[in-house]
C-alpha cells in the first residue's frame, strides 16, 4: 500500500486505526504454498489469534486455507466464518476436558497435549480421532517468552514420554490420527527446524494410522531494516524433500500441515495514530500520539521493534524522536528514532502492525479501542467499527449507593 493510501483512510476513518492489506496477505499465503508445491497434500491452517477479524478469516476461507484455533470462542468464530469443522483445528493449552468435548462436539480436529487429559479423553471418546501435540525440546530462539519448546516449557507431550502416550492408546483404542509440534516463533535457523522435524517423523512412526504431520509454525518475518527471515523457500525445499521419502516409507501420502500466524499477516498491517504533541524535554524530543500499549502491546510486553514512519511528512528533515502514547504509565513505542521532521497533528504509521497487536488490544485507561480496515481491490473497507463509550459500558453493573430513606417512627 502506498502512504498516501494509507493517510486517506486515516483522513476517512479517523485515528487510531488499523489497516491491512489484503494484497499483502494473499501474497504471503502464495509463498508458502509455492514452497511446499512438490508436497501432494498441503494444509495451511491459519492461527485465528494473531488476527482475528471475521473478514480476514473470510479472506482466508477464500484462499483455501483452514484455521488454527485455541480457544472455544476462536472455533465458534471460525465457525460462523463459514469453515467447516474439518477445515478447523482446536490446539489449545491448559483448557479444560469440558472444552475439548465442546470442539470434538462441533466436529473440528482435536489437538491435544497433556497425559492426563488425552487418557480421560481416549477413555470417553475412543472414537473421535486426535492429534498429539510433541514438544521435541528443541528451542527456536527469539523471545523467551515465545519459545515453546524448551524443557520447562508448559506446551506439549515430551517426547520422553512416548511410551506413556503408546500405553494410553492401546489401552483405550484411541486412534491417533495426527502428530504436531510448535516449537514457537522466529525460526532462524534452518538446519535446528529441521532437526525437530526429524523428531517428530522418529515419532510419527511409531503410530499406524497418522492423516497428517502439523510442523506448527514460528516463521520469521523482518520487523525492521537489516532483519534476517526465515527463508521459506530453502525451507520448503528441504523438508519437502524429506517429508515426501517419509511418506514413501510410511507408506501413505499424509497431509503436511503448517499453521501460520505471525507469517500471514505481521506485514500485512500498518496501524495510523496522530500525534498529540511534540515534548522537548531536557534530553529527549517526545512525539505523543493517540494511542498506547492499550492498542498495541508488543514493544511494551516482548520489547518487540515496530519501524516507525511519519506518512505526513515524507520528505521532511530526518531528526531523533521518542514515540510515546497517552497511557498513564510508561508507555513507550520506539526508542531515540530517526524519524522525518514530526509536527503536532501528523500521522505516524507503525509498520508490521497485523499480527498480535489488534488482537491483543484492551480497554486500559478506559479507552476504545480502534477501528479496523481491510484494504481490498484498491478499496478502504471497514471490518470493525471504532468503539464508543457505549462499549465502555456495556456489561457493566451499576450498584445503586444513595443514602437509604431513614423509617419514620411515628
Ligand atoms: C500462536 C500459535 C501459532 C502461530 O504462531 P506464529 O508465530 O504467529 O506463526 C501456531 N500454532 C500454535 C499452536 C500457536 O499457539
Amino acid at each position: 500500500m502506498l502512504e498516501n493510501q494509507l493517510l486517506k483512510i486515516a483522513q476517512d476513518f479517523g485515528s487510531p486505526v488499523y489497516v491491512y492489506d489484503a494484497e499483502k496477505i494473499e501474497s504471503q499465503y502464495h509463498r508458502l504454498t509455492n514452497a511446499f508445491k512438490s508436497v501432494k497434500h498441503l494444509k495451511l491452517n491459519y492461527a485465528v489469534k494473531a488476527l482475528s477479524n471475521i473478514s480476514i478469516l473470510k479472506l482466508f476461507k477464500s484462499l483455501g486455507s483452514g484455521i488454527d484455533t485455541v480457544s472455544i470462542q476462536e472455533v465458534q468464530l471460525g465457525l460462523a466464518a463459514g469453515f467447516s469443522p474439518e477445515q478447523i483445528i482446536f490446539t489449545p493449552n491448559g483448557v479444560s476436558l469440558q472444552e475439548i468435548e465442546e470442539a470434538a462436539q462441533l466436529g473440528v480436529k482435536i489437538n491435544i497435549d497433556n497425559l492426563s487429559i488425552l487418557e480421560q479423553f481416549g477413555t470417553k471418546h475412543p472414537k473421535t480421532p486426535v492429534c498429539i501435540r510433541i514438544n521435541p525440546h528443541v528451542m527456536a530462539g527469539g523471545n523467551a517468552n515465545i519459545s515453546v519448546g524448551h524443557i520447562d516449557s508448559k506446551f506439549g507431550i515430551s517426547i520422553h514420554q512416548i511410551p506413556h502416550i503408546l500405553r494410553i492408546v492401546e489401552n483405550t483404542k484411541m486412534n491417533i490420527n495426527g502428530i504436531h509440534m510448535h516449537t514457537g516463533s522466529d525460526i532462524l535457523d534452518i538446519e535446528v527446524f529441521l532437526y525437530a522435524s526429524e523428531i517428530l517423523f522418529d515419532t510419527a512412526k511409531q503410530f499406524k494410522n497418522l492423516d497428517f504431520i502439523d510442523f506448527g509454525s514460528g516463521f520469521k518475518v523482518p520487523y525492521k531494516e537489516g532483519d534476517i527471515e526465515t527463508n521459506i523457500e530453502e525451507l520448503g525445499k528441504k523438508l519437502s524433500n524429506r517429508f515426501n521419502a517419509f511418506c514413501k516409507e510410511y507408506g501413505k501420502d499424509l497431509t503436511l500441515a503448517f499453521e501460520p500466524g505471525k507469517f500471514l499477516v505481521s506485514e500485512s498491517g500498518s496501524f495510523l495514530t496522530q500525534v498529540n504533541a511534540v515534548k522537548q524535554t531536557t534530553s529527549t524530543v517526545f512525539a505523543q500520539v493517540d494511542s498506547g500499549f492499550n492498542h498495541l502491546i508488543r514493544p511494551m510486553f516482548y520489547g518487540s521493534h515496530h519501524d516507525i514512519v511519519n506518512i505526513s511528512n515524507p520528505n521532511g528533515r530526518e531528526r531523533f524522536y521518542t514515540v510515546v502514547g497517552y497511557i498513564c504509565e510508561t508507555d513507550t513505542f520506539g526508542n531515540n528514532r530517526r524519524i522525518n521532521e514530526i509536527k503536532e497533528g501528523d500521522i505516524l504509521c507503525f509498520k508490521n502492525a497485523g499480527a498480535y497487536c489488534f488482537s491483543m488490544a484492551s480497554n486500559y485507561n478506559s479507552r476504545c479501542r480502534p477501528a479496523e480496515v481491510l484494504w481490498y481491490n484498491n478499496k478502504a473497507h471497514v471490518i470493525r467499527k471504532r468503539e464508543t463509550f457505549d462499549d465502555i459500558l456495556r456489561n457493566q453493573v451499576e450498584l445503586d449507593f444513595s443514602p437509604k430513606k431513614e423509617k419514620v417512627i411515628a
